[in-house]
Order: C-alpha cells, then sequence, then structure tokens
C-alpha cells in the first residue's frame, strides 16, 4: 500500500488528536518508571507537528517537518527516537511511497539511535511487530492493543524505565503506548 502526502498529513492530525485527549493517561504509565512526562512530551511536540504542516508539502516534507517539530519540542528521549524515524521515513520517501518501506526505515532508525532490541521494553516492541503485520497487509486494530498490552510483561534494560530494575514488570511501556496510537491513527486513514 502507498501513502501519499495527504495521508501523512490526515494520519498526523489524528495521532495529534489522540495525544491530546491521552496525554494524561500517557504520563500516569510514565510515572511509575519513568519521569512521569512521556504524555506531556509527546503534546508538545505533536502540537509543534501540526503547526508545521501545510497543504503544499511532499510526503518528504511533511515526515520532514514532523521529525524536526519532533525533535526539538520533545523534552524526553522519545523525540530523537521518534524524530530519527520520522527523519528516516523522510530520506525513504524520496524514492519510496510504500507504507512498508517507511516504516522499515523509520524502525530501522529507532534501532539504530537507541540500541534497543526486542524485548527490551521500549517502542521498538510495538514497532517491530506492527512492522510485520504492515508488510502482511493484515494490521487490526486488536492486534495493536495486544503489542502495547504484552510490553507489561517485560523487564526494561533501556531508557529510565531500566534503573527501577524488577519494579518495571506490570506496567505497560509509555513509549508503547503512544506507538500504539501512532499506528491507531495510521489505521483509521488506511482503513
Ligand atoms: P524520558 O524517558 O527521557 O522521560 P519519555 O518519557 O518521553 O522520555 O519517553 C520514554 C519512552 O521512550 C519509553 O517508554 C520507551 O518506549 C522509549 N525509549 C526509551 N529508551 C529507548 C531506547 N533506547 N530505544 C527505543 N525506545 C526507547
Ligand atoms: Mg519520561
Amino acid at each position: 500500500m502507498n501513502l501519499t502526502a495527504e495521508m501523512a498529513r490526515k494520519w498526523l492530525i489524528l495521532f495529534n488528536k489522540k495525544i491530546q485527549e491521552k496525554q494524561d493517561y500517557l504520563s500516569n504509565l510514565d510515572t511509575p518508571i519513568g519521569y512521569g512526562d512521556h504524555g506531556h512530551n509527546m503534546a508538545r511536540g505533536m502540537t509543534a507537528v501540526v503547526a508545521a504542516l501545510n497543504d503544499n508539502q511532499t510526503l518528504q516534507e511533511v515526515f520532514k517537518a514532523t521529525a524536526m517539530a519532533l525533535i526539538s519540542k520533545v523534552g524526553g528521549v522519545s523525540g530523537p527516537l521518534y524524530g530519527t524515524a520520522f527523519m528516516e521515513m523522510a530520506k525513504t520517501a524520496a524514492t519510496s511511497d510504500q507504507l512498508s518501506d517507511l516504516l522499515s526505515a523509520g524502525l530501522a532508525g529507532i534501532i539504530k539511535r537507541g540500541g534497543a532490541q526486542v524485548g527490551d521494553k521500549t517502542m521498538v516492541d510495538v514497532w517491530t511487530p506492527i512492522v510485520t503485520e504492515i508488510q502482511k497487509g493484515s494490521l487490526t486494530k486488536i492486534e495493536i492493543e495486544e503489542f502495547v498490552m504484552a510490553t507489561a510483561d517485560l523487564l526494561a534494560k533501556k531508557g529510565r524505565a531500566s534503573y527501577v530494575g524488577e519494579r518495571s514488570i506490570g506496567q505497560i511501556d509509555p513509549g508503547c503506548q503512544s506507538s500504539g496510537f501512532l499506528f491507531e491513527s495510521l489505521l483509521e486513514v488506511i482503513g
């Protein structure tokens, strides 16, 4: 499936809406295992993203503007990580508009930047199975929720959550939950 600039803009506007609605929930998820700031970090970043979008941008420009806004406005480690994902998607958009190519590049950027592996309880644990489902063309909302919920069972090995050790078990990872909202928004655009 291909992604147009217009679809990407709709995707980001829907994602912003969810982030604004759920910012307290996301920050609450981050309280026992982080600084309790993930929702507010993302809300600030996504406000800047939406302000940076306009109808004349190409797909590449949409992703680049998104990356720049997230990198400069999100106060936590999730800013450079999401920012890198969108920057890699912008680079890929020069040669492909296929959703699976774009998202694979985004995931590779997160892994390269953050050094996390599957099972470390980071957003990589949601992005990885979702990219696989997108490649198969079979992503569903229920699957997204399952991938997010499954992160509760994991012991955090990266980021601030790794400092609380065993106490990270039983808690949904906030970056996985925001990534879940990102892909739910995408699903609403691609149908
Ligand atoms: P901070 O931890 O700096 O307060 P946020 O609260 O905004 O940043 O984001 C925390 C989220 O970032 C985590 O829930 C996790 O999903 C993600 N994260 C942390 N470290 C990494 C990493 N090395 N690779 C991928 N994702 C990470
Ligand atoms: Mg935090």
